[in-house]
């Protein structure tokens, strides 16, 4: 598979040929996509996917894959071996193993014992809530705690004693020592470490202090050669701690950070905490329930790689945040399926249709194109009988205006079949129309009448005796509006709920090649929608999600 790398003219791209014309870090190019395994990955993660890896690639560099594995209480291996999967299926593949910043721990703690040494570092023993009062604010510096001014000999025994699990959860922090006055409040002496007396998935009971992100993310670029540490938009201010720790510690090799903004999606919400409760609470059926703008949701959804990447090169990169249009996305993945994705008959609402003068217990067969986008895809042969169904939508027994499709005395035409014209309602006691009585032309064999007449509905068909059933399974979006994060004084995302977000239509009718599809195989409905196979398809059932409906939203 060939990837498309971030094309020129994006600001990171343009960093980077700078570097490499100055020779900065000797041409070399080295990225690395760090993902807390905390959650599963989602869209917003692609673009971070594909900047890394794409730029990686494009200047013949390497990206790591690094799981930031430094919070045992919130991670899990499920997480971990997710994002591998998500990070394969955009079509990526990382540079050598699997890197992981608990591969650093004990590195990590030599360096902070060095901060240390070099009076750079202290043991802090104010409760978490005096340390906060002790910060200050935006406008007012900072307080210096009573414990700042510990001797280093202090400092290093209380550490070691940190970490030989002497002291419970919150007794101690270790701080970098740098300026309680500083107007950005992470450098106002960041905590380094914390004590977690917590199981952790790779390094077990070793550990009861783990490192704090800004102290480790640093390190862990820094030991691994990054060249281009790219991150979102948020780290900004946390460049100066970034450099601080390197320059402090005078590491061989200094990576540098640089910031992009977010991906943001309309309707839907972009955090893994904020997953993990629509997860948690059930108002999805998963991780990757195909309303989710997970990875593994989209997956499941059908959206393919190709749009999601599609989608990244066009949204680009940024230095100011912004949301991008839900329909941008479903207008990449119609484009991609419009191209790929098979033609077929289905009806989701079926309606039988009954053609009274056509002979019982023939059964006829018809060309249908496969798709009009690429001949190459070829024809396939339909059964047609007596009896089809057609959508209870196609039909109305009082039509309203402009209404061309079926009613009673109206001709239309059954796709690559037959001209059909209306002759008579069958109606159950209450009155619902149950049945359609037709008679068919058989002069308009395929489709067209030899004499030149026109219709102007034509409607696809299912013949009754060769139908497949399915279960499908329609989706709109999650939340109701468009920023689902605006909420008033006291309430949450959740009060944005759609409770409309899935429809479940129990009984569709296929017709016969539809019944072998597998799991993740696309089609194109006609007139209704782009379709993939459900994971919960059985041999007895099939099971269908839309993946995206045929109208497209978003003007370009
Ligand atoms: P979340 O807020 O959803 O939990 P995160 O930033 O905590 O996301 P990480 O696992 O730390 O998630 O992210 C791994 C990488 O992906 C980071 O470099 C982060 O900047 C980037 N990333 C996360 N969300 C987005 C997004 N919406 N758009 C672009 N990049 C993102
Ligand atoms: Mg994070």
């Amino acid at each position: 598979m060939t990837i498309e790398a971030p094309v020129a003219g994006n600001f990171i791209r343009d960093i980077i040929e700078e570097d490499n014309r100055t020779g900065k870090h000797g041409g070399r190019v080295a990225t690395r996509f760090p993902p807390e395994p905390n959650g599963y990955l989602h869209i917003g993660h692609s673009k971070s996917i594909w900047i890394n890896f794409g730029l990686a690639a494009a200047f013949g560099g390497t990206c790591n894959l690094r799981f930031d594995d430094t919070n045992p209480v919130k991670e899990d291996v499920e997480y971990v071996e997710s994002i591998q999967h998500d990070i394969k299926w955009l079509g990526y593949r990382w540079h050598g193993e699997v890197k992981y910043a608990s591969d650093y721990f004990d590195q990590l703690y030599e360096y902070a014992v060095q901060l240390i040494k070099l009076g750079k570092a202290y043991v802090e023993s104010l409760s978490a809530e005096d340390m906060k009062a002790y910060r200050g604010t935006l406008t007012e510096p900072g307080k210096e705690s009573p414990y700042r001014n510990r001797s280093v000999e202090e400092n290093l025994d209380l550490f070691e004693r940190m970490k030989n699990g002497e002291f419970p959860n919150g007794a101690h922090v270790l701080r970098a020592r740098i300026d309680m006055a500083s107007p950005n409040i992470n450098m106002r002496d960041p905590t380094l470490y914390r004590i977690i007396h917590a199981h952790h998935h790779r390094t077990g009971d070793k550990w009861c202090i783990y490192p704090m992100y800004d102290f480790t993310h640093c390190l862990s670029d820094m030991l691994e050669g990054i060249t281009h540490s790219i991150c979102t938009l948020e780290f900004e201010d946390h460049r100066p701690l970034y450099d601080w720790c390197l320059e402090t510690l005078q590491t061989p090799c200094h990576p540098q950070q640089i910031e992009f903004a977010r991906l943001n999606l309309t309707y839907t919400v972009m955090s893994k905490r904020k997953f993990l409760r629509l997860v948690n609470d059930n108002h999805v059926r998963g991780w990757d329930d195909p309303r989710m703008p997970t990875l593994a949701g989209m997956r499941r959804r059908g959206y393919t790689p190709e749009a999601i990447r599609v989608l990244a090169e066009k949204v680009g990169v940024a230095k100011a945040n912004s949301v991008v249009d839900f329909a941008l996305l479903e207008h990449c993945v119609r484009e991609d399926m419009n191209r790929r994705a098979a033609r077929r008959m289905a009806v989701l609402r079926p309606l039988k249709l009954v053609i009274t003068n056509y002979p019982e217990g023939q059964v006829e067969e018809f060309d249908a194109i496969n798709n009009p986008e690429d001949t190459s895809a070829g024809t396939r042969k339909v059964p047609f009988s007596r009896e089809v169904y057609i959508e209870q939508d196609d039909f109305r027994e009082v039509p309203p205006p402009k209404y061309h499709r079926l009613y009673p005395g109206n001709e239309i035409r059954l796709k690559a079949a037959y001209y059909v014209k209306c002759t008579d309602v069958i109606k159950d006691a209450e009155g619902n129309v149950v049945e359609v009585h037709c008679t068919y032309d058989p002069e308009t064999r395929g489709g067209t009448s030899s004499d030149g007449r026109k219709v102007r509905g034509t409607s696809h068909w299912v013949s009754v005796p060769h139908a497949k059933r399915a279960e499908v399974r329609l989706y709109s979006h999650l939340f109701t509006v468009p920023n689902p994060n605006e909420v008033p004084e006291g309430q949450d995302f959740i009060m944005h709920l759609n409770p409309n977000s899935l429809e479940v239509v129990e009984n569709a009718a296929l017709e016969p090649s539809l019944g072998n599809l597998m799991t993740g195989e696309f089609v194109q409905f006609e007139r209704t929608g782009y379709f993939s196979v459900d994971p919960d398809r059985t041999p007895e059932k099939m099971v269908f999600n839309r993946t995206v409906t045929l109208k497209d939203s978003f003007k370009v």
